[in-house]
């Protein structure tokens, strides 16, 4: 059993030297992905082989010469069955209700990565049969104004989409209309529904599939579409991602955030300025039990907190980062306990502990605190950070908090034995830069004799019926390679050839004026 300071006495390596060189390793992985423009790039690759070849201000909806695309395109004009065989799917119904409905002026703006990718601390393990944590690409649309004063202004530009925003029982979510032409004779205000562009993203990545792979007429056996919540995830032989359609929201009620009362002068004045004057994003998921559910939006602060997160005190990065692939390997690829949770118990820690007194701990009575706070958090609810009165667990279950609580406990338990089960996939890969001289060859059954010692069989035993870490599951990490590891050299590849790379900036700098 560990004594209270974490020492364990099986295994080769001192508790606090494990931390050590699993520190090292999680940040050598992440140095190569550090390099200018590596994510700006990745963000790219991913959405041009989704939705296909596109620029920046290209139009996102335009209609494809090609006659069979267009159907594919234009679907709910087929009839149902025909459209069917098609698409492989269900028909859209959903018509354009009037004029000041029309999307076709809306484009692509930018595309780039969300909060966890960004910050290196999304879970991705080489040998990667499993589900992890998704690539997730945010796909950012415009122009479109909100609640712009048209009655001051009235000028209003043909290439613009212009909505008003009214707020929903929920806090956090709202509903946003077009606001009608002068013309319409309409009563009833449209809404500008997150629903429906996802069904349009879908359709054009169905046309992409079609026209990458002409010879099949399934697409669906080629890319398979599900969207729950924000995004639209597409599996295919290429990668799994989860594209984010997303819009900018300039004004957000920053005032509590602003003025909150912070002892440890962290994040310091100059950047909470920076913070509140960031447009917040807008993506398409309605609340819990809502007649307007499909329409709605819901606040999303991904840049927020990647800006948040950089000024972390680097024991709470390498804490947050440590969990997530903890919390992985113990409580598995579904496990309860989400990436969320411990990002934003993490930027609350670092408002209530001073940097000098979270050095003074060990690192691993830092990680136990930070799942203390989870634990607790998960029965009281757990405030949004830029906006505490959003209760982000507000539609939590009983019995969901319950299991965030029993994960909480299980990875308590396990926790040690993950870093060593971690340590040794890691070092199986050897892609951190990290040698140790006192870590053994890569062979597995070498590699856990070492890390568990004496011990190795015992807590095999535990680790097989309470954990994900089964002996199966482990020699499958030590396998095969991931494909979003193969996309990594690709676009590393790019970086590191001056041709490509200038091509690259040179098509960026064209479009820089039109992105966020
Ligand atoms: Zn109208």
């Amino acid at each position: 059993m560990p004594s209270k300071d974490g020492q364990k006495s099986s295994g080769s390596l001192r508790s606090a030297d494990l931390y050590q060189i699993l520190r090292a390793q999680l940040r050598g992985r992440n140095q190569k992905l550090k390099q200018r423009g590596f994510h700006e790039l990745l963000a790219e690759e991913v959405a041009v082989s989704k939705i296909g070849e596109f620029y920046y201000g290209e139009k996102l909806f335009a209609r494809p010469e090609d006659p069979k695309l267009r159907a594919l395109a234009d679907r709910y004009d087929m009839i149902p069955e025909q459209a069917f065989r098609m698409t492989g799917g269900p028909v859209e119904t959903m018509k354009n209700p009037c004029r000041c409905a029309d999307l076709t002026c809306l484009q692509i703006q930018g595309a780039h990565l969300s909060g966890s990718a960004l910050e290196g601390s999304d879970v991705t393990f080489n040998g990667n049969p499993f589900e992890w944590s998704d690539i997730d690409v945010m796909l950012q649309l415009g122009p479109v104004e909100i609640d712009k004063d048209m009655k001051r202004n009235p000028t209003r530009s043909p290439d613009t989409i212009y909505v008003t925003k009214t707020s929903v029982p929920q806090k956090g979510f709202f509903l946003l209309h077009h606001v009608p032409l002068p013309s319409c004779s309409r009563h009833d205000p449209i809404p500008f529904s997150g629903h429906r562009l996802k069904k349009r993203l879908i359709n054009t990545m169905k046309m992409n599939g079609f026209k990458k792979f002409r010879h099949t007429t399934n697409v669906r056996s080629l890319q398979n579409f599900t969207f729950e919540g924000p995004s639209v995830a597409s599996t295919d032989q290429i990668t799994s991602a989860d594209m984010v359609i997303c819009i900018s929201f300039p004004h957000w009620p920053s005032q509590e955030f602003c003025s909150r009362k912070r002892h440890h002068k962290h994040p310091g004045g100059e950047l909470v300025q920076l913070l509140c004057e960031t447009p917040a994003l807008l993506v398409p998921v309605g609340s819990a039990d809502s007649s307007t559910k499909l329409h709605e939006w819901r606040l999303s602060f991904s840049r927020h907190e990647y800006l948040v997160y950089k000024a972390l005190p680097r024991v709470l990065k390498d804490c947050l980062i440590v969990l997530k692939y903890a919390n992985a390997v113990v409580n598995g690829p579904k496990a309860a306990i989400k990436g969320f949770l411990l990002k934003t118990s993490v930027l609350w820690l670092a408002e209530l502990h001073s940097e000098d007194e979270l050095n003074r701990k060990s690192f691993h009575d830092c990680l136990l605190m930070v799942l203390d706070f989870v634990y607790r958090r998960a029965e009281k609810g757990l405030p949004c950070y830029f906006w505490a009165e959003i209760n982000l667990l507000g539609r939590c279950k009983p019995e969901d908090k319950e299991k965030i609580r029993q994960s909480v406990d299980r990875l308590k338990k396990h926790l040690e034995d993950a870093v060593r089960n971690i340590v040794a996939v890691f070092t199986r890969y050897d892609d951190s830069g990290v040698r140790d001289p006192r870590l053994p060859s890569r062979n597995y059954d070498d590699l856990r004799k070492f890390m568990f010692g004496n011990d190795a069989t015992a807590r095999r035993g535990e680790q097989d019926s309470e954990t994900w870490m089964t002996e199966e599951n482990m020699r499958k990490l030590f396998s095969s390679r991931a494909p979003l590891s193969t996309l990594h050299d690709k676009v590393l590849r790019t970086l590191s050839s001056p041709d490509k790379l200038k091509r690259c900036q040179e098509a960026r700098k064209a479009n820089r004026a039109k992105r966020w």
